[in-house]
């Protein structure tokens, strides 16, 4: 058995190849429907050859079926090397990207990667293809041991994550790809320090609120319902009296508190003499995962209806978005502990586990009862034009994993 020096030394000898991966890849385009884009298929296949190459040969395909692209395939796969015992160390990572948006902004083409001062740059480098070929890579060191691991070994390689995992990770889930005693890592979300574990979420609960009033001339305000005047007390009291109704501070997060924001305003009357009949507006809330988002949903609607009574104004409330979040991940377990020491042992950084205002893919798993951490080492450059990934790193990141899946698969200390 190798030590653990010598297989970050190994992976650090896979550093130009890392690199010609992760340009090839990006070359080939893995754009959603949504998008106009023809989803992952090709991709997919480049990542297959590169999974054979990196020593899996149990790969196992789950392709969701998709009649918008031409293909009318989703694909997803399992790379796995058995171990002795069933339960499973999962590092996920997803193929699909966002659209690049405006041309003519990428001073770096999207689709011609290329490294600049050791940043990679193209669409999706970052996002997720920095920690889907890092953990390729770090498997890779493993599988090369030739040796039998204690828990089995696998990475997860996802389509359609971008725009709601149905044909992807929550598709998988479905299946009944991951168990209950597994090690789930998404390796999708992160800081630049990679100090941040991610192991809860917060609610989302977008609203759009319409209050009618009756219109007059603006002399006269008694004669109609000033809608405008409505809404804005309607939105500062909610603001305030949410925060006071689910008040609690929970330090995992930052901020720990439930927030509760007007956002989105539409314009209401395009003169200044007249009294508005109609005022719409939106707010945002991300509530601690121990409240019941359906319950604070409630709560907004007895508001309404004493607006209603109080004011003489009808009140519709309309739900843009609405994202509950899962249980939070344990804490103490050993999945967490194991990624902390990995971390502290290649990076020298304490990381330690938070909760986010949301959302990542990790909540998928959590909704369906299972532990999922989320973690790499990132500048957030996703999703922007330029988008780059520091070959540090994927190269850092994957000497992560490696440590990770030696701690966890084959009892390297
Ligand atoms: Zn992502």
């Amino acid at each position: 058995m190798p030590s653990l020096d010598e297989l970050l030394s190994a992976v650090e000898g896979y550093r130009n190849e890392m690199v010609e991966a992760l340009t090839e890849m990006l070359r080939i385009p893995a754009i959603g429907p949504e998008s106009g884009g023809e989803g992952e298929f090709e991709r997919a296949r480049y990542v297959r050859e590169l999974a054979e190459k990196c020593g899996f040969e149990d790969v196992e395909n789950f392709d969701a079926l998709d009649e918008r692209v031409r293909l009318r395939s989703r694909p997803n796969m399992t790379l796995k090397r058995k171990g002795n015992s069933e339960q499973t160390v999962w590092i996920v990572s997803h193929m699909d990207t966002v659209p690049p948006g405006d041309l003519d902004a990428w001073t770096h083409p999207p689709f011609s990667p290329k490294v600049v001062d050791g940043k990679l740059y193209g669409l999706g480098a970052e996002d997720n293809g920095q920690s889907l070929i890092g953990s390729l890579f770090a498997a890779r060191v493993l599988n090369e041991m030739g040796i039998t691991p204690e828990r089995s070994m696998a990475l997860a390689i996802v389509s359609d994550e971008e725009m709601g995992s149905d044909k992807g990770i929550k598709f998988m889930i479905k299946e009944g790809v991951f168990r209950q005693n597994d090690f789930i890592y998404v390796p999708d979300f992160g800081e630049a320090d990679g100090s941040l574990i991610e192991v809860a979420e917060k609610h989302i609960l977008w609203l759009k609120i319409n209050v009618k009033g009756k219109q007059t001339h603006a002399s006269t305000p008694e004669k109609g319902i000033n809608a405008t005047r409505i809404g804005n007390e309607m939105a500062n009291f909610l603001s305030d009296y949410m925060h006071e109704k689910y008040a609690a501070n929970d330090p995992m997060f930052s901020p720990g508190i439930s927030t509760f924001e007007p956002t989105k305003r539409l314009q209401t009357v395009g003169n200044v003499n007249t009294i508005p009949a109609e005022d719409t507006f939106y707010m945002d809330f991300r509530i601690l995962p121990r409240y019941d988002p359906d319950e604070v949903l409630e709560t907004v609607r007895n508001v309404a209806r004493m607006f209603e009574d109080r004011s003489g104004v009808k009140v519709t409330i309309d739900i843009e978005q609405f994202t509950k979040s899962g249980k939070p991940s344990s804490t103490e377990s050993i999945g967490l502990m194991s990624l902390a020491s990995a971390i502290k042992k290649v990076k020298g950084v304490d990381a330690t586990p938070k909760g986010v205002g949301g959302g990542t893919c990790a909540n998928y798993f959590r909704l369906a009862g299972l532990d999922a951490y989320a973690w790499e080492t990132v500048d957030e450059c996703a999703h922007s034009v330029n988008e780059y990934c520091k070959v540090d790193n994927m190269v850092t990141d994957s000497k992560v994993f490696a440590t990770l899946l030696g701690y966890l698969c084959y009892n390297i200390q």
